[in-house]
């Protein structure tokens, strides 16, 4: 099985500021019809800047004829945070081919959806694909009032210290009777700490927990790409949750390597 993932040169056609921390962006192929998408609510591209051969990976919030909407983070620092920043309208990129986890239940009656800043675009796009009754956990530092879709149950928690709230808020969910599913992305060791309680406390539940970020004092040296990790988990029938501690060991053995070199 091939392990390269596909990769599309996109134009950003527009950039618009969301908010503080939120940066908008529309991309658009070169050829009709050029997104390959998969449907799954929460699918995601990666996304290399010019100049550059590291990927970092989005949310695509949405699709618009031609055009892909991805909601950027900006950091204090950061590859694509720095490429974001500026006015990037009429620069070329590369997008790679998307992949998704979101898998409820078939018969699931209820889903959770958490996360920080950088969740927000897949859980408004989970929100507005699904019909399930849906209760959000949102921790972020934004005011972002019409961000997500109606029809979800949101509770905003701000972040005193990043991620503890959303830690302590996920350990006092008060869970709803029959199937249902949670879904939860953020900073990869509170994501290992989250996974380890549901394990735990949680064991009849069906989730999928994602670490997107890594904290770190300096840009991160080189992105791991979840796309083989996940595409090689998959054909050898492993689950989601497995996929995605692989990832964050990949992560913890990539950051190794660089700090010994
Ligand atoms: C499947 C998937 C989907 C994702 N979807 C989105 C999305 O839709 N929108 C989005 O903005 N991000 C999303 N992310 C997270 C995004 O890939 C990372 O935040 C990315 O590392 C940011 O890249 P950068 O080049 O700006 O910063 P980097 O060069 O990667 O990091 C620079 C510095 O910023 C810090 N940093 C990185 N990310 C964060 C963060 N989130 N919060 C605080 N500090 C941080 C690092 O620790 C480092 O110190 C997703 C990740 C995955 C795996």
């Amino acid at each position: 099985m091939s392990t390269r993932a596909e990769q599309y040169a996109v134009r950003v056609c527009a950039r618009e500021q969301i908010s503080p921390h939120l940066i908008r962006l529309r991309l658009a192929g070169r050829a009709p019809d050029w997104f390959p998408s998969t449907g799954i609510p929460d699918e995601w591209v990666g996304l290399i800047v010019p100049g550059q051969y590291q990927v970092r990976y989005y949310t695509v919030r949405g699709l618009a004829g031609a055009e892909i909407v991805l909601d950027v983070v900006v950091h204090e620092m950061g590859l694509v945070t720095e490429w974001a920043s500026h006015d990037c309208v009429g620069e070329h990129a590369i997008i790679t081919e998307p992949k998704g986890s979101y898998a409820p239940p078939q018969d699931a009656e209820w889903q959770i959806l958490a996360g920080d800043l950088t969740a927000m675009p897949a859980i408004a796009q989970i929100i507005e694909s699904t019909e399930l009754p849906t209760k959000v956990l949102a921790e972020v530092a934004d005011d972002l009032p019409d961000y997500l879709p109606t029809g979800a149950e949101v509770t905003w928690l701000s972040p005193p210290h990043a991620g503890s709230a959303l830690s302590a808020a996920v350990e006092s969910i008060a869970w709803p009777d029959g199937v249902g599913y949670f879904w939860m992305a953020g900073e990869s060791g509170q994501m290992r700490a989250i996974r380890k309680y549901l394990m735990r406390e949680r064991r009849g539940t069906a989730y999928d927990v994602m670490g997107y970020w890594r904290r770190s004092a300096s840009r991160q040296p080189r992105a791991v790409d979840p796309g083989p990790i996940w595409r090689a988990g998959k054909s050898a029938g492993r689950t989601d949750e497995e996929i995605w501690a692989a990832y964050d060991a990949a992560r913890d053995n990539s950051d190794s390597a660089a700090r010994s070199t």
